[in-house]
């Protein structure tokens, strides 16, 4: 190394001069030229008269360039700053041209750190760049090209897509003509039909409007039905009062019986009437218990029929008071009535005390049987003095002696008949009477009571239809007076009309006899009540008679266990009859 002699300063710049690469270096913060290379001088378009100069002096153009800004922050900042294919705006034979370069800003600094120049290098590269530019330029017209036509191919595509969707859309159109021809049938249907409702909810609404009116007039009718039901009950309620009144007024006791628990409600009166206290609450069988032995069977078993709702019941009865052991007659009148459930009834009566009216009856009872028995007498004998007459007028055949003797006779025979009658009652009334009991044929009895009865009442004409063998076990006497007593009224109550017949069947072990008159008959009004003790038909009042004949004929039947009835019309006479039971033998033993 020691033979090497060292390069001076401008040696070193006579080198950086010959470099290829354009080279300069400036200094300060303007960058004033110190050195520039020919290649530098090339690229400026220079010459040796820029150095000592600053870059902007040098090159006026670079004026509005980054360039200078460049050299001012190296030099201040001490930094390197490069650029590749930086363009630049040069003069060059007076016309201002685009290079490109890559460029080098360096700081230089010395051992303190201190920036002493700026080593400025830079390549024109602006062929590089600009047949880049141009290939580039060239490339993308082709590309450009090339997208034509694949734009083209694309559009051709989009052409013939389009082209396919025109037709989708023509047919679509079709499509849709024929939906909407058909929508607008449907619309025309739909109208059609909704018309058709129109009329339909018209004509319910027309409806609804008459069944409202209807509506409105049930209504009214209710609100009327209601008053007239308020009014009702209003009567009701008074009529409740009323009879409450009555009942209260005619001291009556009330009860009342449930037919199937047998639940017995009576009043604090009824109570009294058989003798209990006021607060002692009896049963069917208490009540009962207290009624006379004679007369309970007869009671319980009205009661019973009257409760199963056989037949009405009206019964008049002794008591004996539970604890004053007070005799009281008892009438007691109940009605059946089915409770709205149909499950039960309500059995319901009142009772009320006819004690006073028996002990009357009782008495005119013993004043007939008194006034019958003292008249027996005296016409026994009346009786026997014609008999004996009749005998001794037989002698002188005086014919109006013999006449009046018989009718005198018939006239003592119809007396001693009534008076019989009334002592028969009398004795029915205090349970004396007592059935004299035979064998004998009914159909005889027959005969002898309408022979009889012929030489009596001649004025009718009686007919008699025996029938066979007809063995009765009976009172013969009491049988033959309801026989007489059936013939007599026949007479009596059929005065224009002759005929009589009489008839005798058997049905069912039992002899049936009919006695049928053609006379005035019987009403509705009356015909269950014949048999009543003293009932009389009011408009036959002229017809002399006391209303006792059927009474005791139907006591009389009863007591043989047979019965007595009648079947007539108003003015188309009557058939009564009466049944009694075969004798059987066969029975008997
Ligand atoms: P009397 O005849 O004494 O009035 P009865 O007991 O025999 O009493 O008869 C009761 C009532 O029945 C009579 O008053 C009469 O009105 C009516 N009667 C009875 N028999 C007949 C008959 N054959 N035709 C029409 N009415 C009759």
């Amino acid at each position: 190394m020691s033979d090497v002699q060292l390069l001076d300063k401008n040696q070193l710049i006579e080198v950086l001069s010959q470099t290829k690469t354009a080279t300069a270096i400036h200094i300060g913060e303007d960058a004033l030229i110190q050195m520039a290379n020919q290649a530098m001088l090339t690229i400026w378009d220079k010459d040796q008269s820029v150095i000592g100069k600053t870059l902007e002096d040098a090159l006026p153009e670079l004026k509005g360039q980054p360039f200078a800004q460049m050299f001012k922050k190296v030099w201040l900042e001490g930094i390197t700053i490069s650029g590749v294919e930086t363009a630049a705006d040069l003069k060059v034979d007076g016309e201002m041209k685009t290079f490109y370069f890559d460029f080098e800003y360096r700081a230089i600094k010395n051992e303190f750190n201190q920036t002493i120049c700026i080593l400025h290098t830079a390549i024109d590269v602006t062929d590089r760049v600009t047949n880049r530019q141009l290939m580039e330029e060239y490339y993308s017209k082709e590309l450009a090209l090339e997208r034509e036509q694949a734009l083209n191919e694309e559009l051709a595509a989009s052409n013939e897509e389009l082209n396919a969707v025109n037709e989708e859309l023509s047919q679509s159109q079709e499509e849709l003509l024929a939906l909407n021809e058909s929508l607008e049938r449907r619309v025309e249907a739909r109208v059609k039909e909704l018309s058709a409702s129109e009329a339909r909810y018209r004509r319910i609404s027309d409806e609804l409007a008459a069944i409202n009116e209807e509506l409105t007039a049930s209504n009214e009718e209710l609100a009327l039905a209601h008053e007239q039901l308020k009014e009702t009950f209003d009567e009701l309620e008074d009529k409740e009062i009323a009879l409450r009144l009555a009942i209260e007024a005619a001291n009556f006791g009330t009860w009342h019986i449930h037919s199937e628990s047998r639940a017995f409600i009576t009043s604090v009166r009824l109570r009294e009437l058989f003798g209990y206290d006021a607060t002692h609450e009896i049963t069917i069988e208490e009540a009962l218990g207290q009624i006379t032995e004679e007369y309970r069977p007869y009671v319980t078993e009205k009661l019973e029929n009257a409760l199963a709702g056989n037949g009405d019941y009206d019964v008049s009865y002794p008591v004996i008071g539970f604890n004053d052991k007070k005799i009281r007659w008892l009438r007691a009148i109940g009605n059946l009535k089915a409770d709205k459930s149909g499950e039960f009834s309500s059995f319901t009566g009142v009772v009320m005390d006819i004690s006073v009216i028996k002990k009357d009856e009782q008495r005119k009872n013993d004043f007939i049987a008194m006034v019958s028995h003292e008249l027996k007498t005296p016409l026994t004998s009346l009786n026997g003095y014609i008999q004996v007459l009749q005998r001794k007028a037989i002698v002188f055949q005086d014919k109006f002696v013999n006449s009046s003797l018989e009718m005198a006779a018939k006239q003592v025979k119809k007396m001693t008949g009534m008076v019989n009658g009334f002592l028969n009652v009398s004795r029915l009334e205090s349970g004396k009477i007592v059935l004299n009991l035979s064998h004998f044929s009914l159909t005889d009895l027959i005969d002898v009571v309408v022979e009889e009865s012929r030489l009596m009442e001649t004025s009718h004409i009686i007919n008699f239809q025996s029938c066979e063998h007809t063995p009765v076990y009976a009172d013969y006497d009491k049988i033959g007076n309801v026989i007489v007593n059936l013939l007599s009224n026949a007479v009596k109550y059929a005065p224009t009309a002759k005929n009589i017949e009489v008839t005798c069947t058997v049905i069912n072990q039992m002899v049936q006899v009919g006695v049928r008159d053609h006379g005035i008959g019987i009403g509705v009004k009356d015909i269950n009540r014949l048999f009543d003790r003293y009932y009389r038909v009011e408009s036959n009042s002229q017809v002399s008679g006391f209303g006792i004949g059927l009474y005791l004929s139907a006591e009389i039947i009863a007591r043989h266990n047979g019965t007595i009835w009648v079947e007539s019309e108003f003015g188309k006479g009557a058939t009564f009859y009466f049944n009694l039971p075969l004798y059987q033998e066969e029975i008997k033993m």
